[in-house]
């Protein structure tokens, strides 16, 4: 009879460590209205992010990694449902949440916090929640144990005198926006300071990394920035070479840097799934303050590529061998990622819209084909299948002219013209056809719900 198995087991739990120690850490770290092209190791000239670079250079790179909507509110629903935001009541024509909304993220919503605490989970947010300020919605009843940090963004609550402009400005006044800064619930700053913010969410992940080293533990870190209005600390502000905006991303990726030393300094970066990303493209009509999607088209708002193709990263070193992939990713691939690592169950009767990418991390074995589909509001504005894109609709971001409609549809291929310059329907009907029956399957899949954010 062989007693090792036996034999660990006890000197593990004489030790302290349980099955639950060995599962991985998961680390979200999400920045906001950050652009494809504003990274350093996305082709930035002008922001200087070494954090990220390294991160990136020891972790897997993805080229063709999506939000899960064009703003912000529908996005971070679909990242913590693992779903199209649609599917929760939480997509609509008025597109985010406001500080006046009777909504949020519905309660019998099963948040990624909520299915990894019932496989032990220790969980925190830190950062911005914008999924509703009511009981029932937020952090802390949707599965974050700790909570520090905005309700929503940081330019609502506008004082009545501001001028409008006033957001997008390079010096935007420290007390123009009421927005208060939570800590488990509790107002503990209103206006939140905003300029101390980055450094300030950066003390607490560092301190809860520490505290629960012990524990495996989920950590949801959503940047208020760089969304305007723009600010930065005083080590940070005037130092980059792309003004206030890049100032503040600088800063982000300190921020970064110190949550990857905090988990090397504790023995877990062996043991942690840090992804870093975006909720969607950069505020372009922000001017000097809105960021760049790099060579992809339009930003925020809108469903062509720069609107919704964000930077992404995943990193556990060890584990992910260092390297570039073109295969296509979103955040909506996250929830089942997460879950299988942690080994806990998928939510019940609830259709998840991604695909688990443990074998595109872990053994770099290419993903199935499995379409994307870019919704503006509750509409499917276009679908990707492969390197195909097809365009139903086209707007461009905030405060454009109306949707312009296409029939037939606009078609490119992000492979050959990934600016998506040349449309090509006419040369290829059979991939227009696979991606109409794409999209049918996909709506069958769609029940109505109420609605949040109307
Ligand atoms: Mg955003």
């Amino acid at each position: 009879m062989n007693l090792l198995p036996t034999l660990f087991a006890l000197m593990a739990l004489l030790c302290g460590k349980s099955n639950a120690a060995v599962k991985p850490n998961i680390v979200i770290i999400y920045s906001d209205d950050l652009g494809y092209g504003d990274l350093g190791c996305y082709g930035s000239p002008v922001i200087r992010t070494p954090h990220l670079d390294r991160m990136a250079a020891e972790g897997l790179r993805f080229t063709d990694f999506y939000s899960g909507a064009e703003v912000c509110t529908p996005s971070r629903a679909a990242l913590l449902t693992g779903r199209y935001a649609l599917r929760s009541g939480m997509a609509s024509p008025r597109r985010v949440l406001f500080p006046e909304s009777k909504g949020g993220l519905p309660p019998a919503e099963v948040t990624l916090a909520e299915s990894l605490i019932t496989a032990g989970y220790a969980t925190a947010h830190i950062g911005k929640w914008h999924l509703g300020i009511h009981e029932g919605s937020r952090p802390q009843d949707q599965g974050f144990d700790e909570t520090f940090g905005l309700p929503y963004s940081n330019d609502m609550d506008a004082r009545a005198d501001l001028p409008k402009d006033a957001v997008g400005s390079p010096n935007p006044p420290a007390d123009g926006w009421n927005v208060p800064l939570l800590h488990n619930g509790k107002i503990i700053e209103q206006p939140a300071g905003q300029s101390t913010l980055t450094r300030r969410y950066t003390e607490h992940a560092v301190n809860f990394i520490r505290a629960k080293k012990d524990a495996p533990f989920f950590l949801y870190f959503a940047h208020t920035f760089p969304h305007v209005p723009m600010f930065a600390s005083p080590a940070f502000k005037g130092k980059s070479r792309a003004g206030i905006y890049g100032d503040a991303v600088e800063e982000l990726d300190w921020s970064v840097g110190e949550v990857l030393a905090a988990l090397r300094t504790q023995n877990l970066a062996e043991n942690t799934l840090v992804v870093f990303s975006s909720d969607n493209g950069p505020w372009l009509t922000m001017g000097n303050q809105g960021g760049s999607a790099g060579l992809l088209k339009d930003g925020k708002g809108s469903t062509w590529e720069g609107g919704m193709r964000v930077p992404g990263i995943a990193w556990m070193p060890g584990k992910i061998a260092p390297g570039v992939t073109t295969q296509m990713a979103s955040v909506l691939d996250l929830y089942p990622t997460a879950l299988a690592l942690a080994g806990a169950s998928p939510p019940k009767d609830t259709p998840l819209d991604g695909t688990d990418l443990r074998p595109l991390l872990f053994e770099q074995k290419s993903l199935p084909e499995r379409p994307f589909f870019y919704y503006r509001g509750k509409q499917i504005f276009a679908c990707r299948l492969g390197e195909w894109k097809a365009h139903f609709q086209t707007q461009g971001g905030f405060g454009s002219p109306k949707a312009e409609a296409h029939e037939p549809p606009l078609l490119f291929h992000l492979g050959l013209d990934p600016s998506e310059k040349r449309s090509v329907t006419a040369d290829h009907p059979e991939v227009l056809a696979r991606i109409q029956k794409a999209v049918e399957t996909h709506m069958a899949t769609v029940n109505a719900v109420p609605q949040q954010l109307d």
